[in-house]
């Protein structure tokens, strides 16, 4: 059977938050956009933990909202690997839990009131130059489609940059994870819960996020180890009387971002370009907010003549790297040094972090974290760990 070819302006590839985002914001500017899925179901499967700052939901221009809030968040407890926790609690709440299967549906209804056509079970399997201008896209076992810009939003494991002749991130980066929904739990409060040391997740950490008043989204990534028994570990010590309802697995992508985001009518975005706080493995915000450029400029590319569109693609590379990359380069150094502490300098560390604890509740900030990273290198407490921390970087290259 002969399948149709759809037209349109803009094709953007994957509905998770940064396809939602690039394609909502093609469509208000004007162009005719066709977002394409290869699940049935946007937001499904979710592998996502759904923390998403306040500061951070502003700028993806989302309002707090019932169908996909869970819980809001007023900080964190780090608990190092032996000793007291440390907690770092704000004045007013700091950040969201969403249920990201919600969240990225939200998102996709909202593109689509805007006029883009989303397309389910659409699994896109090649990008390609058309020999009469403009980019096509094959997808299995059903049409063709055919834009003057497409936009890569397929997340991570996209093989596409590749086939527009850029470099994907280092997949080799992508660190297991697991998660656990829990029911019947301890009373849950409003901070998050993070678990450091080789015995709990190794070059990583876990975590514990309340969902509801007797409920927690736990989970872990790790480099090295049985992610499963951590985290059965983990639970049968912290919530021992609780009950699994659900089981996720999804990888979280430490690589940074790629080099070069756009070539000829292409654009990438999201996981899939790299897009990703490698401290926390974080990328609702930046892969969002990013998306929210390569709509803009998809939309005024493929209304501008060829000779014209580079300048305004390579623009978006520019303009996203402006607002994140600086942190991310300090967030990419932060999260290589601290794969490699052993737990005694991941101890002294959080010894030394209770010291200035008000000056991180003050300054930190979840998404931009190079700032309080420089900061907190120029204290005194800090600066005598360097030999430690630089013995054990070392140390953890040759074992
Ligand atoms: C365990 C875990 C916990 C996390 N927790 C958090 C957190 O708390 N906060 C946070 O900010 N980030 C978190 N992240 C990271 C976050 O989930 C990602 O950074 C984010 O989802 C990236 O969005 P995206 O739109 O780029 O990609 P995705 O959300 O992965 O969306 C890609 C979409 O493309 C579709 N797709 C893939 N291939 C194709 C194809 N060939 N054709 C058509 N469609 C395709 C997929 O089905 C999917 O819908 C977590 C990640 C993991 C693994």
């Amino acid at each position: 059977m002969e399948h149709p070819t759809h037209d349109s302006q803009v094709v953007v590839v994957g509905a998770g938050v940064a396809g939602c985002q690039a394609a909502y914001e093609a469509a208000k500017n004007d162009a005719k956009v066709v977002l394409l899925e290869e699940h049935a179901q946007v937001g499904v499967p979710s592998h996502c933990s759904g923390v998403v700052s306040l500061n951070g939901l502003s700028l993806l221009g989302v309002e707090l909202n019932s169908t996909f809030t869970q819980r809001m968040i007023q900080g964190a407890v780090f608990n190092p690997p032996k000793g007291e926790p440390v907690e770092v609690r704000t004045k007013s709440p700091v950040a969201v839990i969403v249920n990201r299967m919600r969240f990225d549906q939200y998102l996709a209804k909202r593109a689509v009131a805007a006029g883009v056509s989303l397309h389910t079970k659409t699994r896109v399997s090649k990008f390609e130059h058309h020999p009469k201008g403009g980019v096509g896209l094959q997808v299995q076992d059903g049409p063709r489609y055919k834009g003057e810009i497409v936009i890569d939003a397929s997340g991570a494991g996209s093989r596409l940059p590749e086939q527009a002749g850029l470099r994907t991130p280092d997949w080799t980066q992508l660190l297991p994870g697991l998660q656990y929904e829990l029911a019947e739990t301890k009373k849950q409060g409003d901070m998050v819960e993070l678990f450091f040391g080789n015995h709990r997740a190794p070059g990583f950490f876990a975590w514990s996020i309340p969902t509801g008043d007797h409920s927690a989204r736990v989970g872990l990534a790790c480099r090295k180890g049985n992610v499963k028994k951590l985290l059965d570990d983990l639970v049968k010590d912290y919530w021992p009387k609780s009950a699994v309802e659900a089981t996720k697995s999804g990888s979280v992508l430490v690589s940074g971002p790629v080099d070069k985001c756009w070539s000829e009518n292409f654009l990438v975005v999201g996981d899939a370009a790299g897009q990703v706080k490698q401290t926390t493995g974080g990328g609702i915000v930046i892969g969002g907010y990013s998306g929210i450029l390569a709509g803009k400029a998809a939309a005024s590319a493929a209304k501008s003549p060829q000779d014209q569109r580079w300048k305004i693609l390579m623009q978006y590379d520019q303009d996203w790297r402006d607002k994140f990359a600086s942190d991310l380069k300090r967030m990419g150094i932060a999260h290589r040094v601290f794969a490699g502490l052993s737990d005694e300098t991941l101890n002294r560390l959080f010894e030394a972090v209770r010291d200035y604890l008000p000056e991180i509740e003050e300054y930190a900030d979840m998404d931009f974290q190079g700032k309080i990273i420089s900061h907190m290198l120029r204290k005194r407490k800090f600066a005598a760990l360097l030999p430690r921390v630089a013995f054990d970087s070392v140390k953890s290259i040759f074992s």
